[in-house]
Parts: structure tokens; sequence; C-alpha cells
């Protein structure tokens, strides 16, 4: 069996893209990753497609620095995730340090943009005297999109603005997002994804907070996913308290690595070839030696690297993922199928890829039973070098 035959590919559009932030039409595609499927629709095993597929391209806007898709497309999603361990303690880890840091008015009330990952910070700022409230229509001391919500937005100045419109006066804004400059530093050109239309780097959000009245107050970074950051930002004409030191201390590493520079985030592109044709090499290896190959978590990421190594049912016997709802289902755009955990375990494989950097030590964990066995598991996680067994 070969990797699926695809189905129609929509056309890009020819004409510059207008930036979703400050609407500038002078800019340059920074990597292109040709024609997707929805990474989040997971068709069920028995669909032979083909898959639908879309133009996957980033955009760097010149006016106002914001990497984002350059097409728009409708793409169909039925987010079936399960958060990691690692986020999750990662937004327990910000709430504390945004506290501790005094960056967050004392108590008063929350109000939470909701994200398709799931996830929220309310319980978290309830044990520190923030009462949630139900938007839309109700300002609140603290704004939070603390669980990506904002990237999935097509037209993001309106959905800053939202936001912004929610904060009550003398509150804050609390934003976090997975840094341009971390996707760039670890050659993680597969957080390019559809539905994803933002890819923030600190300079970037700070122009566009600006463009609309705010200042961004404090900046935290935290180590998920390379590089995550948390702000906070007010209003402008309240004239906040801003610590200086800590902002430029997130902002100057981001400048220095070229995030407004479309040469050096284009750079990006140079990875593509070298990490899909380096699983290719692996699993082709794998598969002549007798080897049983399977991958670890169905993620949104893992689905265009697939795609791009080509990879099949021959080459990579199946993806195990621990939520029930993509299990029976297959990776987008292949036929490799979605498996169980316990039925990744039951196949005695010599070999398992993670694709999520982060969930290496919590698989390990939970399936002893594969290294016993003689089992290895692979960091095969975003822009990490996969030639390597050993
Ligand atoms: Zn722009």
């Amino acid at each position: 069996m070969t990797a699926l035959v695809t189905a129609s590919v929509t056309t890009p559009e020819t004409t510059s893209p207008a930036c979703r932030s400050c609407a500038g039409t002078d800019g340059a595609i920074v990597l292109d990753l040709g024609a997707q499927p929805s990474s989040e629709l997971f068709p069920a095993a028995a669909d032979p497609g083909p898959d639908p597929l879309y133009p996957l391209r980033m955009w760097l806007c010149a006016g106002c620095g914001l990497a984002q898709l350059a097409d728009d497309a409708d793409v169909p999603e039925e987010p079936l995730g399960r958060e990691p361990a690692a986020l999750t303690a990662q937004r327990v880890e910000a709430v504390r340090e945004l506290v501790a840091a005094g960056v967050l008015p004392f108590g008063g009330t929350a109000l939470e943009f909701p994200s398709p990952h799931g996830g929220t910070w309310l319980g978290l700022l309830a044990g520190h005297g923030f009462t949630a409230v139900e938007g839309p229509g109700r300002p609140a001391d603290v704004v939070v999109d603390g669980c990506f919500g904002l990237m999935h937005e097509p037209d993001q100045d309106a959905a800053l603005r939202e936001r912004m419109a929610a904060v009550r006066p003398g509150g804050r804004l609390v934003l976090q997002y997975h840094s341009l400059e971390a996707i760039m530093a670890g050659a993680q050109w597969n957080a390019l994804r559809l539905g994803h239309y933002a890819y923030y780097s600190t300079p970037a959000m700070a122009r566009m907070l600006d463009a609309a009245g705010f200042t961004i107050t404090s900046a935290h970074r935290f180590p998920l996913y390379g590089g995550t950051v948390a702000l906070t930002a007010g209003r402008t004409a309240e004239r906040p308290i801003v610590d200086t030191a800590a902002v430029e201390a997130v902002l100057a590493p981001e400048r220095a690595a070229g995030v407004l520079d479309a040469a050096r985030v284009g750079a990006l592109q140079d990875s593509v070839a070298r990490t899909a044709e380096e699983l290719r090499a692996l699993l082709v290896e794998q598969r002549a030696a007798g080897r049983t190959v399977y991958g670890y978590a169905a993620a949104s990421r893992a689905v265009s690297l697939l795609r791009l190594a080509g990879v099949d049912a021959t080459l990579l016997a199946g993806v195990a993922d621990a939520a029930p709802a993509k299990q029976g289902r297959r990776m987008p755009g292949t036929d490799v199928p979605v498996v169980a955990p316990e039925a990744l375990a039951a196949a005695v494989p010599d070999l398992v890829l993670v694709f999520v950097s982060e969930l290496v030590a919590e698989a390990r964990a939970a399936l002893p039973q594969i290294e016993r066995a003689g089992g290895m598991w692979l960091d095969a996680g975003a822009g990490r070098r996969t030639g390597s067994t050993g």
C-alpha cells in the first residue's frame, strides 16, 4: 500500500495577502509546506480518502512583523486531542510567576477567552482571589487568552481588540503564545498548521498591542515548546507601571534572533527537506531490517511531517495516542492507523518515534513494558535529527 492519493488542492492566492493585523500587503512567504490535509480531522480508518488538501504557507508582514498563515481556507476540524501534562504544568507555573511578580491586579474578576485546544486558567486564578465572569459584555480586571486561543482567529486585529475591550479600566490583558523565536531556534517548522493563523514574536506582539492602545507591562518566558511567552498588557493611556527589565529580557533575544527579518525566519524552510528526508531514510532502513516501528502522539504537528516524508503503513505500522476519540482513525493524508497505547504495547515495537518532545517522559512512564521488551523510544519532535537510533 502506498500513501493515499490526494484530492483537489485549493489554488493558492497569487496576489499578496493582506496582513491579518495591520492590513499591510508588503511581506514575504517565509515557509511553504505545499498542500497539506487538515491536521485536526482524523478520518475513520475505513475511510479510503482521498483527504482534501490546502496550501500551507507562512507569510511575514513587513509592516507589523506578524508571521501568519498566507492563505484563508475553511479547513474542517474536529479537535479530539488530550492535553499533554507538560502544558497543564506550565499553566500552573505561569500563574504562580505572574502573581509572584505582582503584575496582576490584586484580585477582582477574571474573564477567559477559550481555546479549541481546551485548558483554562480560571481555576488557578480563583486560587489567587479572582472570580470568574462569563463573557461577552462583562469586562473583567484580568482578561486571559492563555491557552493559545488567539492564534485560531483569522482576523487578528479584530480578535485582539475584542480581548482588549473586555479589560476593565486599570485591568490587565494576559496573553500566552509559543514564541516564533523558539520555532526558529528549534527548526520547528511543523508548528505551521492549518487553522493556526498567527505565529507571534514578542516584538510583533508589542506593535500589535501598541497599535490598539495597549502597552506590554511584563513578560515572562517559559521552556514549554522551546519557548512560551506570557505577557501582561494594560491601556497605554492609563500610563501603567511597566517592568521594563523583564520586558526587555524577553524582547532583546527575539530581536537578535531576527524574528522580524524575512530572510532569518525563512531559514525554517531549509530544515523542512532535511527533517523529512531523515525520517524517511530512518523508516526505510528499519523496514529493510525487518524492525517494527510505531509513532506516538497523533498530534497536529506530526501530520505535515509524515506527509512530506511520504510515510505510509508499510513504514510506520501505526501511531499510538491516548485520546480514545482518535483511536480507530488514521493519520490525515496517509493510511497509517491511530491505535490505543495498549495496542502499541501489544505490538512489541522495536522503535517508537515520539512526535511531541514534551510527551517522551510521559509515554515512557506510561508504557514501561516497551523498553522491558527491548523496544526503544526516540524523540522525533520538530527539528530533532532522527538519523540516530542510538
Ligand atoms: Zn502586518
